[in-house]
Formats: structure tokens, sequence, C-alpha cells
């Protein structure tokens, strides 16, 4: 923000604190006593940070990798998995989506960085037995001193991800990569990238492998940047794998492993979208809230013009509610079957389609609220004098990151075919 244009009135009533404060007012009846007091512990630290960078105009300057630290030292990076060296809150899905909302309102850049580094936490932390090297991956990645990223997708193979192209060949005890990966969320910052690949591209289920690759090895991954206007802070990479070398104790999954990775992965992964959609959504909701409050035009609050305070803040606030109290329940329900859902094999998985419906949804929710609502906020929606621009272009990436629409319907059609032929 370079010139103020509101008046100081209702610019200093759109604040953090007071977004936090109308959030925390929706949440009243959906959450427990000690689900209030760990969401407020989280706020508290996101507040100070608030004040030490100086508010929108110092998110505006931010690079959000450089909070890295800062969050890790809060264990703020991930609350899904447990830290092996240190613990201080709450572990489980509802902590990690009250957590996520938490950094999504305070900035949804860095919740998607912070997210994309838990994509390569997720397999580390499941895979990592008697192989030291990845725990102290793991270490250091929760700790935020590690920058971490999932490679994916490729230049030919986006929706079909499963077929993948990127090449891995054994070779002594260690396997070679060569290929490149696409889209790969903070891989030009990443310091590790958990990359699939597979011996035979005509049989990737049967030969897919998954390895954590260390950009600072001779001959580990390297990386370029893709312009990305709408989330202009985060650095998404083409990932490059020229004879990257991963040494035995960094393979995650060997032999077709790295495919059942894949599927377990991608349930937390959509849920995790979905959640980030919510956490953004609430971001632009309570902006607007207070602005068309605040804010009078015609001799009344805008909010008591019906075509804005009926018909886009009261449907998107409903939407955003109905939205908010599916996750909690997905969320309950994950963490109270956490250790019945272990021993069913990843494809089978019954959350598959739920989690792709919870994604689907939230992301075209998140775009259409998000561009209602930056609208409702008229001139000031669209300036750099409050985060809303932040949720808006948050929200223009959300259906594409983590899959399609069209490849989360696919899925939904899919079970619809089982479960008739199952029932
Ligand atoms: C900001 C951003 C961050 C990302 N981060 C990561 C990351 O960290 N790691 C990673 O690996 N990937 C990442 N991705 C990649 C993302 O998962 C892919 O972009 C996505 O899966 C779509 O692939 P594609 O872009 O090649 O689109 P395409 O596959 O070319 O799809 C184009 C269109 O065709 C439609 N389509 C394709 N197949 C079908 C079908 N069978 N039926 C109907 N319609 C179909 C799609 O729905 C879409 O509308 C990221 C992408 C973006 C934009």
């Amino acid at each position: 923000m370079k010139t103020q244009l509101l008046e100081d009135a209702v610019l200093s009533e759109m604040n953090l604190n007071k977004q936090y404060g109308i959030f925390n007012g929706n949440m009243m009846m959906l959450l427990s006593d000690e689900d209030k007091s760990f969401v407020e512990k989280i706020q508290n630290i996101c507040l100070e940070k608030e004040e030490e960078i100086g508010g929108t105009r110092g998110h505006n300057k931010l690079d959000v990798y450089d909070l890295f630290p800062w969050a890790g030292s809060h264990g703020l990076i991930n609350r899904t998995n447990e830290y092996p060296h240190r613990d201080d809150l709450e572990i489980g899905l509802k902590p990690e989506i009250l957590r996520q909302w938490t950094m999504d309102i305070f900035n949804p850049q860095l919740s998607m960085a912070l997210g994309a580094s838990v994509l390569a936490i997720n397999p580390i932390a499941h895979h990592n037995e008697g192989k030291d090297p990845l725990v102290n991956d793991l270490k250091d990645l929760l700790d935020g001193k590690k920058i971490g990223c999932i490679g994916i997708t490729e230049p030919l193979q986006g929706s079909d991800a499963v077929n993948m192209k990127v090449k891995a060949e054994k070779v002594d005890d260690r396997i070679v990569i060569n290929g490149e990966k696409c889209y790969t969320t903070n891989s030009p910052k990443a310091d590790i990238c958990v990359v699939y690949a597979v011996y035979n591209p005509e049989d990737p289920r049967g030969t897919m492998v998954q390895g954590a690759s260390h950009k600072d090895w001779a001959t580990g991954f390297k990386a370029e940047r893709i312009g990305i206007p709408s989330v202009n802070k985060l650095h998404i990479g083409k990932t490059i794998f020229t004879d990257s070398h991963i040494p035995t104790d960094y393979i995650t999954g060997d032999n077709g492993a790295g495919y059942e990775i894949l599927f377990e992965g991608l349930v937390p992964e959509r849920i995790g979208i979905a959640a980030e959609c919510v956490g953004n959504m609430w971001g632009a909701f309570t902006l607007a809230s207070i602005y068309t409050t605040v804010r009078k035009q015609f001799g009344e609050k805008i909010l008591r013009h019906q075509a804005v305070g009926m018909s886009v803040m009261a449907k998107y606030h409903a939407r955003l509610t109905t939205a908010t109290m599916a996750l909690l329940k997905l969320a309950e329900t994950y963490d109270a079957k956490k250790e019945e859902l272990a021993d069913i094999p990843p494809t089978m998985n019954p959350l598959v389609a739920t989690s792709s419906h919870m994604k689907e949804y939230c992301s075209y929710l998140n775009h259409e609220l998000c561009y209602e609502l930056m609208h409702a906020m008229g001139g000031t929606g669209v300036t750099d004098q409050t985060k809303m621009p932040h949720y808006q272009g948050l929200s223009e990436i959300s259906e594409v990151v983590g899959g399609t629409r069209n490849v989360q319907l696919l899925i939904g059609s899919r079970t619809i075919n089982t479960m008739v032929k199952m029932a």
C-alpha cells in the first residue's frame, strides 16, 4: 500500500485481531473448549507476528519462505504427524485443520507453501523405518529449517499423473532419476523434493518408487521458477532430475510401493486443500463483513443494502458455514477411525471419494465466494490496502491444485459404480 484511500476509521477496523474475533464467534458452537483454546494459542502467535511485520503492508512485501523457521519453532507447520524430537501441541486432523484455518487467515500463500512442505513430510513420517537420514529430514522439515516439496505432475502427465514418465534406475545402493516434474510448489526454494518415478513407464503401478532428493547433493534436483501471477509470493517450479542419485536410506517406497504411497497421500492432500479453501474463505468473509458493516453509502451501512447484505454476504456466509461444518465432521470421523483406516489398503480407503468431493466443492466455492466478496468491498477489495487480493489470488488456483474438478468428479463417478456393484 503506497497511498491510503480509505478513512482511518474503516481501515483500522480491518485488522487481523478483528478477523480472528469474527471467525471465533462463528466457531463458538462448533468447537469444544479445548479446540478453542488451541486456536487462540495459535492466533496469539500469529497476532504477534502480524504486529512485527506491520500488518497488510508487511505481508505485501514479505518473502513467505522467510517465515518457515518461525512457523516451525511454534509447531505450526503440521499437526497430523508426531514430532519425533519434541512436542508442544495437539496432534490429529482436527488440530491440523484448525491450524490451517488460523494460518490461512493470517497469510494464505504462506499457508499454501507450508502445506506443500507437509506433502513431503507425510510420506517421510510414515515410511522411514530404520532410516535415520529420513528421520533427520523429518525433524528439519517440521522445524522449518528445511523446505519440502512433492513432485508428482510432469509436463506430459498432468491429470493422468499415474502414467508418469520420469525414469528411475537401480545402480548399486541407490536409484538414479532422470526426467522433469512441473508445477512443483516450493521447488525453487525447497531443500528436499519427495519425488515419484518409475522403473518401467509401461508398468507405472508395479514399478513406481518414491524417495527424498536433496537439492544440495552434487547429484540432487534442480528447479526453475514458473510465473503464476495470482500467487506471486509462491515459488512454483519446473523440477529437473539429471542423473540424480537417491541413496537407499532416502527411499520411502520401492518396487511399486510408490504407487500405494501416492494413493495414501491423495486423501490427506485433498482434505488439506479443501481445508485451505475454507480458511481462505474465512479470511475473505471476515474482511468483507467488517467493510460492509463499517462503511456507509447512501446514508446506510453497505450491509443494510439487501443486494449486498442478503444476496451476497448472508448467502456466502451460509455456504461457508456449511462447508466448515462438513470439514469438521470429516476431521472428527478421520481422527476417530484413524486406526481402522490404517488397516485398509490406500486404494480401498472409503474416504477417497469423500476427500475428492470436499476438494471439488470447497475449491469452486472458494473462487465464487472470493470474487463476490471482493466486489462487496468495491474499489477497496481490489487494492493492496487489505489482504483481500491475497485471498482472491489463492482462490484462482485452488481448483487446479491437487487435481482439477473433472478428476475429482471422475473419482466420484467411479465410486458410485463400485457402490452399486457392492450393494
Ligand atoms: C499453483 C499450482 C500448484 C501446484 N502444485 C503442485 C505440486 O506441488 N506438486 C505436483 O506434483 N503438482 C502440482 N500442481 C499440478 C496440478 O496437480 C496439475 O496442474 C493438475 O493435476 C492438472 O494437470 P494439468 O495442469 O496438466 O492439466 P491437464 O491434465 O492438461 O487438464 C486440462 C483440462 O482437461 C481436463 N481433463 C483432463 N483429463 C480429463 C478427463 N479424463 N475427463 C475430463 N476432463 C479431463 C481437466 O479437468 C482440465 O480442465 C500444481 C498446479 C498449480 C497450478
